[in-house]
């Protein structure tokens, strides 16, 4: 390239020399000068950084090359038009700078006539590639954001400061019930979306999230309302409300409420409420017929325990006390007691007053012997008109002594006058390889014994 100097004498009193130089490069913009023949006298700094190299080394008409040979033609057509018409003239063309590079510039052409009475032109070159490609990218965000509304099962729409809807999206007017025109100018707070609570109560307009975050300037996350479709369904949503602001304003100019249809959601939940409430009717019942059958099982071990007639511990209740009492004498070293006890001529009872009142009888003397007991004896029917009594730490002469009280509060029993005695034997236990069955073999002599003695007494084995 060679320098674009100016070549004749016009050309010099038009650039008026430096002078005209400074001047250009007052602009930050890129400007040049051109000659009645389209060859450039001047151009500023910003112009050689935009055409990427020293313009002024541009030789004559060159500049017109860096564009396409297209633009070039309605370059001429422009200058000619510029000159006829003294109007100016826009051109947005494509710049092909020497390192290959391009930039998209408009180029506003203007006239007019220097000192020597010469039509020249003056050209400013606007590089506008940053421009178009802002627009160009804001234009793809646009478009991109719009299909994401488009495709979004969520609905989502724009509301103006006063909650007036702007915009919505195609899943807003699904969940709604409302085409476009109907949603848009429609406001929150219109009574027509006859909004309810969970709970059923009215969902005030004011109350609703887009609102809230509009008069406080706050998000708000999966708020669950109710609304009514124009076709009177009711359908669940759950709301997300997020204020925008202009600049660093404490107000919000408008709000974005997205919300999602959570009707099959709600309905399942309230479905499985139920189901889980009757879930816990069947459990109370269960856990209340499970008391039940414990208190049945209670009292049936009570049964399997004790003697129907009299009430007292029955036999095999017996034999499980005495092995306890064997095994704790065993390992304690102690004694116990064991005292066989038999009514006397208890059948002349049954045979003069009937098996009934031999039943009574039996009961009194059970009733006589437990008042009689000690807390910790133990007293059981062994069968028939026969009794038992453990008595637990208690040696064969405090077992003696004990018995014969025993008998004394037996022969206060009567009936019908006649007086009800018992006769008993003791025998005790005191370890070093005595069994339960000599236990009860000795008790059961020694009582055989005082039958032979008379009745109404006691022996104690020795
Ligand atoms: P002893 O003084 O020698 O003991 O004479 P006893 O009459 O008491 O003895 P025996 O063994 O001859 O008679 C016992 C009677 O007790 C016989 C039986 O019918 C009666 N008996 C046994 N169990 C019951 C009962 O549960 N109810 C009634 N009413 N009688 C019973
Ligand atoms: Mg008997
Ligand atoms: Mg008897």
């Amino acid at each position: 390239m060679s320098k674009l100097e100016p070549e004749n004498d016009s050309r010099e009193s038009l650039a008026g020399g430096s002078t005209i130089a400074r001047f250009m490069n007052c602009f930050p913009r890129a400007k040049f000068l051109l000659s009645a023949d389209g060859e450039i006298l001047h151009s500023n700094d910003a112009c050689n950084r935009l055409f990427g190299t020293q313009a002024s080394e541009m030789r004559a008409t060159e500049w017109i090359n860096c564009f396409p040979s297209v633009d070039q033609r309605r370059i001429h057509r422009a200058l000619k038009s510029v000159a006829e018409t003294q109007q100016s003239v826009q051109i947005e063309t494509v710049l092909q700078r020497e390192d290959a590079s391009q930039r998209l510039v408009t180029l506003h052409l203007m006239t007019f006539v220097d000192e020597a009475g010469e039509p020249c032109y003056v050209c400013h070159a606007e590089d506008t590639t940053i421009v178009r490609q802002l627009s160009e990218a804001a234009e793809e965000n646009e478009r991109r954001l719009a299909i994401m509304l488009e495709v979004m099962s969520e609905g989502v729409v724009l509301q103006d400061a006063y909650g007036q809807i702007m915009m919505s999206n195609p899943a807003a007017e699904e969940i709604l019930g409302l085409n476009n025109d109907q949603l848009a100018g429609r406001s929150s707070v219109d009574p027509c979306w006859r909004a309810v609570h969970e709970d059923g109560s009215s969902y005030p307009g004011e109350d609703h999230p887009a609102m809230r975050s509009l008069s406080t300037g706050k998000s708000l996350h999966k708020q669950t309302m109710g609304i009514h479709k124009p076709d009177g369904t009711l359908t669940w949503i759950s709301i997300n409300s997020v204020p925008l602001f202009n600049g660093k304003e404490e107000k919000p100019y408008s709000v974005v409420a997205s919300f999602s249809d959570i009707t099959e959601l709600k309905n399942a939940t309230n479905e499985t409420q139920k189901q889980l409430d009757s879930l816990h009717m069947v459990q109370i019942e269960l856990e209340m017929r499970q008391r039940e059958l414990e208190v049945m099982n209670a009292q049936l071990r009570g049964m399997a325990d004790t003697d129907v007639l009299t009430g007292l511990k029955n036999r095999r209740c017996l034999f499980e006390r005495l092995r306890a009492e064997v095994s704790l004498v065993e390992r304690n070293g102690s004694e116990f007691s064991f005292v066989l006890i038999d009514v006397d001529f208890f059948k002349s009872i049954n045979d003069t007053f009937g098996h009934m009142a031999g039943d009574e009888v039996l009961k009194r003397v059970s009733q006589a012997l437990t008042d009689f007991a000690r807390v910790s004896d133990f007293v059981a029917r062994y069968g028939g008109e026969e009794f038992a009594v453990i008595m637990p730490h208690t040696n064969r002469i405090k077992a003696q002594a004990a018995t014969e009280r025993m008998l004394e509060e037996i022969s206060r029993v009567h009936w019908k006058g006649k007086q009800v005695t018992a006769s008993a034997g003791v025998s005790t236990y005191a370890g070093l390889g005595s069994s339960i069955d000599s236990l009860i073999e000795d008790a059961d002599s020694a009582l055989y014994a005082a039958k032979a003695a008379g009745r109404n007494q006691v022996i104690t084995a020795a």
